[in-house]
């Protein structure tokens, strides 16, 4: 019998044990081909299944629409900080940011670095326990575009509804909740995220594009950073990172197994009920960081009333077997991610050690 963790882990985290194992299955004989997938060419046909099976699975999940691309990159979300503002700030245009938190911060400041940007919003007075109101932010028509952050890892807050940004083409940092429940993908002009959160192991970064997107982007840029490379060459300009890419695709043809997208939000959701019940139910001795309205499904994030306690808590808590339940390192506190792969008996069971602390203490 294997001995599975109670994973909260924020990132790196939890992948689902089937695929897991499926990989270790395959991994010194690939399909027959004598090789694992890390020894197969890049150009080879069995490595462009791989590839082209983890592109078209995600399309379909996310009903991603024809006139887009996805895209496989390396150097995570902190890559495309750079990489957005370098494509598409154009001289003359500015940028505007809607902050939310620390990944926020950090893109805003990549950003700065390229040209004009602004905030249209910023929740950091409130310690980013909130996602603005769409009516509370600025920006203008003429922008190059408008950046918000989807779910923030940190504070556990995440966007319920999007922006109507009409011409200003909308990008979103997706990172900790792609893949969690159904978006509009039409709605944004780029959309990214680093997989290791909901969709597999570190060293992938995918980028959905709008191709119209890429008409007004600049030139003179480094030919690995221009978008159009990646596009123009199937995500296959130089090696990607093909291991990652292979688990990629098996981790969403596990989703696709566990019924998609609208059955997998309905078990985040569930999965997240339970320990924010918890929290809400407990007279104050858990104290929740984000506003009720802007809580997010991924990532839960609280505090007890002392530090004593808290690092009671998340003594007890690793005794127990609950693995990354410590808040990031920045703020402290406590935070359970509890991302796709993240099982409801998992959840259940840090619930009920919830409980039971408190009854204790
Ligand atoms: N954005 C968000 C929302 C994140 O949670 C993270 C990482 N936890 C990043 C960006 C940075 O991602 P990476 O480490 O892949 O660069």
């Amino acid at each position: 019998d294997i001995q599975r963790t109670y994973n909260f882990n924020a990132g790196p985290s939890a992948l689902p044990l089937s695929v897991l194992e499926k990989a270790q299955a395959e991994l010194v004989n690939f399909r027959g081909t004598g090789m694992s997938v890390m020894e197969l060419s890049h150009r080879s046909a069995a490595y462009e299944e791989v590839h082209n099976l983890a592109k078209s699975r995600l399309k379909e999940l996310l009903s991603i629409p024809d006139d887009y691309e996805i895209l496989f990159l390396q150097g995570g979300a902190s890559l495309q900080f750079s990489m957005i503002p370098m494509n598409f700030l154009q001289s003359g245009k500015k940028a505007s940011y809607v902050m939310t938190g620390s990944w926020s911060e950090k893109a805003f400041k990549e950003a700065k670095l390229f040209g004009e940007v602004y905030q249209a919003a910023s929740t950091k007075e409130d310690k980013y326990r909130t996602i603005p109101k769409l009516s509370d932010l600025i920006f203008d028509q003429s922008d190059a575009y408008l950046h918000i952050t989807s779910n923030n890892t940190i504070y556990g807050t995440q966007w319920k509804v999007f922006p109507d940004t009409e011409n200003v083409p909308l990008i979103a940092d997706m990172s900790s909740d792609i893949l969690s429940r159904p978006i509009d993908v039409s709605k944004f002009a780029l959309i990214y995220a680093g997989a290791q959160k909901n969709l597999g192991p570190s060293g992938v970064t995918v980028v959905i594009i709008r191709k119209e997107l890429l008409e007004q982007a600049n030139t003179n840029i480094p030919t690995m950073l221009k978008y159009s490379t990646h596009v123009n060459n199937n995500s296959l300009y130089n090696t990607p990172p093909t291991f990652g890419i292979y688990m990629l695709g098996e981790v969403l043809g596990w989703v696709q197994e566990q019924g998609g997208i609208q059955e997998i939000a309905k078990r985040n959701e569930e999965k997240a009920k339970l320990i924010y019940d918890v929290i809400d139910q407990s007279n104050g001795f858990y104290i929740g960081h984000a506003d009720t309205d802007s809580r997010s499904l991924m990532n839960i994030t609280f505090n007890l009333q002392s530090e004593e306690l808290e690092k009671k808590f998340l003594s007890e808590a690793k005794k127990e077997g609950f693995v990354g339940v410590n808040g990031h390192r920045s703020i402290g506190g406590c935070r359970a991610s509890t991302y796709n792969a993240v099982p409801y008996e998992a959840c259940k069971a840090f619930s009920e050690f919830m409980v039971q602390f408190q009854k204790h203490n």
